[in-house]
């Protein structure tokens, strides 16, 4: 059976982009060898790191002053790579949820953290905006989509100190002004590649700043200076991004894409409000295009375990909700097709004929 595949991460990725991936792992590009048993140095491979960088500054628009590179380590790991690079005495945090909230504590090993605002009071079910961001600050470290609340910033905010962002789950999928960002990064697994790679986008004026002295691995200068060759880079997660760019690409890039996921979430988020069983966890204005979050409505409770089961039998995997909200969570990013939203939309209208008779 088709799957409909909604999962938060590690998440669906284009199929030609796991086609390609698939047979890399057996040939890599015609050398006879598997990608996954050659040299990170060879020329071959030189040039999948060095294509991967390009698309990031091509579908972006990167301005110049910028570097990219990948790692290791996952979002978290940044989480303290950031203050270790970038405070010096302090550092503001906006808090949105469960990972901005993981990021702040990193930076409270490093020095003074103030949380400028938060949006905890509604259990994260709006995003932050209107607030005063102090000028003393190192940095100012926003989450662009909360991955589990399903909220979304929709722009860029004007920002009079170096701007960070985790944007871990809706990078690639609108476009983005880069040059309001001293930094972006993320984990590659929500919305551009597998598990275990980590991509960074740095303005390199920002670096050599603070006073500490830094671990070599830790050091963004010398992951700068190295294009993502200071060790062994996930070789197999960096080629799957470039085939997953290279899709992108091929589509029309982050603004055709934009257009398709207002789409694609519309077509839920429309049947979510239509639907007398469900309502949407998240406010309107900040809802968000790659993680909807829904719960049933009152009265309804009881058919929890039956909507993912049923859900489940009709192919749609991944929906049930991360603990912390309950429901359900549809995740739609770059590469769930819109059938894939129709058929869940499909599904929940047959949900309710039969459970409300
Ligand atoms: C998933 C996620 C993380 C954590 O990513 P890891 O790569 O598992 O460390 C951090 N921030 C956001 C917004 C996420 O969605």
């Amino acid at each position: 059976m088709k799957k409909h595949n909604f999962s938060a991460g590690p998440s669906i990725l284009p199929q030609v982009a796991v086609e390609n991936a698939s047979k890399a792992v057996l040939d890599f590009e015609g050398t006879g060898l598997p990608l996954i048993c050659m040299s990170h140095r060879s020329k071959e491979f030189d040039n999948v790191v060095v294509e991967t960088e390009q698309l990031f500054k091509e579908l972006l628009n990167i301005p110049d002053g910028y570097k990219v590179f990948f790692v290791g380590g996952g979002a978290s790991t940044q989480f303290f790579h950031i203050p270790y690079n970038l405070l010096e005495k302090k550092a503001g945090y906006v808090n949105t949820g469960v990972w901005a909230k993981k990021a702040k504590k990193e930076a409270n090993l490093f020095g003074e953290v103030v949380e400028v605002a938060t949006s905890e009071d509604k259990k994260f079910s709006y995003v932050p905006k209107g607030y005063s961001i102090p000028t003393d600050i190192d940095y100012l470290h926003i989450t662009t989509n909360n991955t589990i609340y399903g909220t979304e910033l929709h722009e860029d905010i004007d920002c009079p100190v170096n701007l960070v962002a985790d944007m871990s789950s809706d990078i690639f999928s609108r476009p983005v002004d880069v040059s309001k960002y001293a930094m972006i990064y993320g984990g590659a697994q929500k919305n551009i590649g597998p598990a275990g790679a980590t991509f960074v986008i740095v303005r390199e004026d920002i670096l050599g700043k603070v006073s500490r002295p830094i671990p070599s691995m830790v050091d963004y200068r010398l992951q700068v200076k190295n294009s993502s060759m200071f060790n062994t880079p996930p070789v197999f997660p960096i080629y799957v991004i470039r085939e997953t760019l290279k899709w992108l690409k091929s589509i029309g890039g982050v603004e055709e894409m934009y257009k398709i996921n207002k789409k694609k979430a519309g077509v839920i988020y429309d049947e979510i409000e239509r639907n007398p069983l469900f309502k949407g966890a998240a406010v309107k204005e900040d809802r968000s295009l790659m993680n909807i979050t829904f719960v049933l409505n009152e009265g309804f409770e009881n058919l929890q375990e039956t909507f993912l089961e049923e859900s489940k039998a009709a192919g749609m995997v991944g929906l049930k909700g991360h603990r912390l909200v309950g429901g359900f969570r549809a995740s739609t990013y770059n590469a769930l097709p819109l059938e894939s939203a129709e058929a869940l939309v499909k599904f929940m209208q047959e949900f309710e004929a039969k459970h409300t008779k």
